[in-house]
């Protein structure tokens, strides 16, 4: 690093100046008493404090901007990636993925100093979309960010408070996206931020809270959707703002704004009402239409004709709406499509079902009778693919509470299964149990076969024996072997000796040698002297 005249070497600091170091001791310990993380400086690559000194010198081009400028997506490799994962939503996808293609390709251009996208006026491709909860629309954008490498964060708009208020502050949003990009300013401004709820901001003259209008929230978020700067440290956060200070007295000059020009806004909720709303403008606009009586479905068909003034009607201010010009659908998911959702996306909840019984040494298998039914019942939670999980759950708690630590290596769920419960779990019991004993004679049978191996003398174990071994066994979590072992470990000394005294070949042990080994081995020693030859 060159020698910065500016910068002291003494770390004494002349002129009164506090010498950093002992900041950030004094900080260190501070924010230590509250639990804080280690101190870090912004920017700084090591997790610990680095002076500096150590700093390594700011490339020229972050990482982050080389790989914008590397951004060559298609449309159709971004949907290819989605369908992986998301099953049914076409149109959003395609949808979402020409949003995504069209901002980061405009991103580049812009990069790459293309003059004549400068002249371009930008109008970003901001999304709104609309769809009941749990059909995905999360999922699509959380993937999309995952496969371009730039932060993702999703909040719900119900939380916000106008700027000014004391609560949850939209600009924190943007403060998050630099967390999630580990501190990293210029990826941050890269990064999509994701508002789910947002129709309860347009509900007529409504608060979404305590004191807090939703046409407020529309204007403050219009701002950063458009373009703003956003102070990178709370001005209220008493940490941020000391460290800012200390970044001062370092010399150091941070970034200390992000832009918020280049953040990619997706925006949903479940809007319910619009429907009728397009509903009743389009067979007002149909002379002689007869008036339909049933609700109608936000399917892709009615979505297709939904308009800005729908969105003014249901209660958006029409800047806010405007500056959202990808507008998509994400439809209801049937049991058809949630029966899909486990067959065949790579996130299904069934590979989480088997790594979970697998960490018991349980293989359990889903046969497609069972899937059906999984998502029948899904179905009926009416929360979309949310309901797979509750049903799931409902499904397998017994059986995952039962089974582990039994014997039991192999769950097959059918549909019998999920419709008769509790017999199959009794069965799947029994079949524990069953196994356990099972197992419980092989391991005698070793110990037997290794007691004579080793000592030269038979012996026998009575059933009872063994079942008072299983269940100590089964108490103390050991093998059945190593409660043998341990139980008998002098038995051949004594058996021995009454060997010698009366000839006996082979000798039983009863259920009182496993509750009491000594006194048995005492009693049958004792015996044979009285029996003596
Ligand atoms: P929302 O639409 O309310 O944002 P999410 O996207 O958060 O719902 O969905 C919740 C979970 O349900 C996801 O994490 C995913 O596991 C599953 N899921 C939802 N929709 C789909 C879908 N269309 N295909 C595959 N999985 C889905």
């Amino acid at each position: 690093m060159p020698d910065d005249p500016k910068e002291p070497k003494d770390p004494k600091q002349p002129g009164g100046m506090p010498d950093p170091e002992e900041i950030r001791k004094t900080l260190e310990s501070m924010f230590g008493q509250f639990g804080g993380s280690k101190f870090t400086m912004p920017g700084a690559t090591s997790s610990a404090f680095t002076s500096e000194s150590e700093t390594p010198p700011a490339p020229e081009t972050s990482p982050i901007e080389e790989k914008i400028l590397e951004f060559n997506y298609l449309p159709r490799d971004i949907k290819a990636h989605l369908d992986r994962y998301v099953i049914r939503q076409d149109e959003a996808k395609k949808a979402l993925a020409i949003a995504v293609c069209d901002h980061y390709n405009h991103v580049k251009a812009l990069k790459a100093h293309d003059e004549d996208s400068e002249r371009l006026e930008l109008q970003k491709q901001n999304v709104i979309v609309v769809g009941p909860t749990g059909v995905g629309k999360t999922y699509l954008v959380k993937h999309i960010a995952e496969l371009i490498g730039v932060p993702f964060v999703k909040a719900d708009a119900t939380k916000f408070s106008e700027t000014g208020y004391v609560g949850g502050d939209v600009d924190d949003l943007v403060r998050e996206l630099v967390q999630k990009a580990n501190g990293d300013v210029s990826l941050a401004e890269y990064g999509i931020i994701y508002i789910d709820e947002v129709d309860k901001l347009a509900a007529k003259g409504g608060m979404i809270g305590r004191d807090v209008s939703g046409r407020g929230v529309q204007t403050t978020l219009l701002k950063l959707m458009e373009e703003t700067e956003v102070p990178l440290r709370n001005p209220s956060d008493m940490r941020g703002q000391m460290m800012a200070m200390m970044d001062m007295q370092n010399g150091k000059k941070e970034k200390d704004n992000i832009n918020t020009r280049h953040i990619l806004f997706i925006v949903s909720g479940a809007f319910s009402g619009l429907e009728k709303i397009v509903q009743k403008r389009s067979q007002a606009s149909q002379i002689g239409f007869s008036a339909e009586t049933s609700d109608p479905a936000m399917d892709g068909a009615l979505f297709q004709q939904v308009t800005t003034q729908d969105f003014i009607d249901f209660g958006f201010e029409a800047e806010f709406i405007g500056r959202l010009p990808i507008r998509v659908v994400c439809e209801q998911l049937e049991a058809d499509d949630l029966e899909a959702i486990l067959k065949y996306s790579e996130g299904s909840l069934l590979r989480q079902y088997e790594k979970e019984f697998e960490a018991y040494g349980i293989d359990i298998k889903f046969k497609d009778d069972g899937i059906k039914r999984i998502a029948e019942m899904a179905a009926e939670e009416k929360t979309g693919a949310r309901g797979l999980m509750t049903a799931g759950e409902r499904i397998l708690r017994d059986f995952k509470y039962e089974l582990p630590g039994t014997s039991v290596a192999e769950l097959i769920v059918d549909k019998d299964l999920i419709d008769n419960r509790e017999t199959h779990l009794a069965g799947y019991q029994e079949l524990g149990q069953e196994l356990v004993v099972e197992k419980a004679r092989q391991e005698v049978e070793a110990f037997i076969a290794e007691f004579k191996d080793k000592h030269g003398v038979v012996i026998k174990l009575e059933n009872e024996a063994v079942a008072l071994l299983v269940k100590t066994a089964s108490d103390q979590a050991r093998s059945v072997l190593q409660v043998a072992r341990q139980l008998f470990r002098d038995y051949q000394f004594g058996l021995k000796l009454i060997q010698k005294n009366t000839g006996q070949a082979a000798f039983l042990l009863t259920e009182s040698a496993v509750q009491n080994p000594d006194k048995f081995l005492s009693e049958l020693v004792v015996k044979s002297y009285k029996d003596q030859v």
